[in-house]
């Protein structure tokens, strides 16, 4: 059987026609927020931009047709995770990570680093790479720069990371200092090896499902955790590489919000304006939009498909847990006034039954709901910009918003 691709799914290249891959179209006046427009081989993405985690080659609980009638322009894939299974080789019989799940839009794959950092069995990060024991059966592999270039090149990824070290926190400053010097030197490995591979890839797969290695874009990592000289050199080495898009990574691992926000405005001096800049693993809504006034334009995060998962959805005043005898009587939708299938069409009453009776619908609907709650935050954060009143409207949303606990930010 062969599987109808959407017809977004059709590859452009965006060096062929001349576009420019990113095109800055506002700025606000009271703060680094940015409204731009990042062209890939698979499309535009509009930003400020929220990408969606597809752990596996899947949003967990939503499949690609309603990422797409959400809005999301783009969606991340953990290659560490698509590494240990299906299997690097699996996906390349599909012809990529596109057409393997049926998703015709941008991908961005991570490097696998930091989930060998978190969940592998660790056994040694050495100047060539990271030997370590996946956390599914133990199989033992080793990752260098090169193969997470070849592995995300297999992917199909139209934005790739670089392999970096992500420093845990809290790290003493040598440790921190010889890492990210590490980080930059992989960093360089990555870009020699897309270069080396880059031309004779384009010839060889021009009609190749695969997308031509050529046409991806190469994101370069500042690291330095939380010292902010390390964070400025950090960010002058990977600049220096010139890379397509430059990332803060080592943020959102455990350190208090006021470290993560000067983790970014350390760094953000120093990145140059013309390229897009992509803060890792982040975060809630309010430290979204904080992280939009820092300069950020792109953000993944798995808070609204995990937190789906537990009964809690977003809305402007911060989360409900639905499973809360609360709501048991509630007619009312998640949240006034959304748009989203959800909140159109169920009542908080409903769902908590649903998530009550472990009814899949239930996370499914949340996780829809939160999705929708994400993207749309980003429309607005867009429309702000555009029309100078960004600033008033984080503020505004930030006062409204009130943080629980379980909101705190955690990856995969
Ligand atoms: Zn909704």
């Amino acid at each position: 059987m062969r599987l109808n691709l959407a017809p977004e799914v059709a590859t452009v290249s965006a060096s062929a026609q001349g576009e420019q891959v990113f095109e800055l179209l506002a700025q606000d006046l009271l703060s680094k927020a940015r409204r731009a427009r990042l062209t890939t081989a698979h499309g535009v993405i509009e930003t400020p931009a929220f990408i969606p985690v597809g752990t596996q080659g899947s949003v967990k609980a939503v499949s690609p047709r309603e990422l797409h009638e959400l809005g999301a322009e783009i969606i991340l894939g953990n290659t560490y995770h698509l590494f240990v299974r299906p299997g690097i080789d699996v996906i390349r019989h599909f012809g990529g990570l596109h057409r393997f799940m049926n998703w015709g839009g941008p991908i961005l794959t991570d490097s696998g680093g930091y989930q060998i950092f978190s969940l592998a069995k660790l056994r040694k990060i050495t100047e060539e790479g990271v030997d370590f024991q996946n956390h599914v059966d133990g199989t033992p592999a080793f990752l260098t720069p090169e193969i997470a270039m070849e592995i995300q090149t297999t992917l199909g990824s139209d934005i790739a990371m670089v392999l970096d070290e992500c420093a845990p926190y809290p790290c003493d400053y040598d440790y921190a200092a010889r890492s990210a010097e590490m980080t930059t030197r992989w960093a360089k490995r990555c870009k020699e090896w897309k270069s080396r591979n880059g031309e004779s890839e384009n010839r060889r797969l021009t009609d190749s499902p695969i997308l031509q290695l050529a046409n991806s874009l190469l994101f370069g990592i500042v690291q330095g955790a939380t010292f902010d000289d390390l964070r400025k050199s950090s960010a002058q080495a990977i600049v220096d590489l010139d890379f397509d898009g430059f990332a803060i990574g080592g943020v959102s691992v455990g350190e208090p919000e006021e470290e993560m926000m000067r983790a970014v405005e350390s760094a953000e001096p120093f990145l140059p304006n013309n390229k897009p800049r992509y803060a890792m693993g982040l975060g809630t809504p309010p430290q979204l939009l904080e992280m939009i006034a820092r300069g950020m334009d792109m953000f993944d995060c798995v808070l609204p498909t995990r937190l789906a998962r537990n009964g809690t959805a977003f809305t402007p005043t911060g989360t409900l847990n639905l499973k809360n005898a609360e709501f048991a009587l509630d007619k009312s939708p998640i949240e006034e006034n959304c748009a989203c299938y959800a909140c159109s069409e169920f009542s908080r009453g409903y769902i908590r039954h649903l998530i009550k009776a472990e009814e899949i619908l239930g996370l499914r609907l949340i996780t829809l709901h939160n999705l929708h709650f994400y993207l749309d935050l980003m429309r607005q954060a867009r429309e702000q910009i555009e029309n100078q009143k960004f600033d008033e409207f984080r503020k505004s949303f930030v006062s409204k918003y009130k943080t629980r606990d379980l909101d705190l930010a955690e990856r995969v």
